[in-house]
């Protein structure tokens, strides 16, 4: 699974990254490259979650590529950056209890819209309460 998400992550190719345990659900060190997975619930988008904070660390390098701070930012990155990452639905971005209920049906959708906010951030910084919004 390691393997099937990184490849999506060219930000962190050629990297050493470190893989630890943990009995939450998932956390990373940006500083030292690591993340701890627990393998009793593991799943692409923990795995694609905690590697896009990797990518959020790398702020000064990526210039305009950068991906911003904080929780909300890293789902919607992470949601948006490959299919693969939809196998459960976010732990941070608010998609509603609907989309929650029937996150199969809807995800697909949810993903376009994370992509169209992450377009629009460039010339509207209120993307997440805009996404938020749509998601409704
Ligand atoms: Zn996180």
């Amino acid at each position: 699974m390691l393997q099937g998400a990184i490849r999506h992550f060219p930000e962190l190719q050629g990297e050493s990254i470190s893989v630890g345990y943990t009995k939450r659900y998932g956390e990373s060190d940006i500083r030292r490259l690591l993340i701890r997975l627990n393998p009793r619930r593991l799943s692409y988008y923990v795995i694609g979650h905690e590697l896009t904070h990797l990518v959020q660390g790398m702020k000064d390098r990526l210039g305009e590529n950068a991906i911003p701070k904080g929780e909300i930012a890293c789902d919607i990155w992470t949601i948006a950056r490959a299919d693969v990452f939809l196998d459960e639905p976010p732990g941070y971005l608010d998609v509603g209890r609907r989309v929650l209920l029937d996150w199969k049906a809807h995800r697909d959708r949810v993903r376009n819209l994370c992509i169209e906010a992450i377009e629009r951030r460039n010339v509207h910084r209120h993307y997440i309460q805009w996404l938020t919004r749509e998601l409704r």
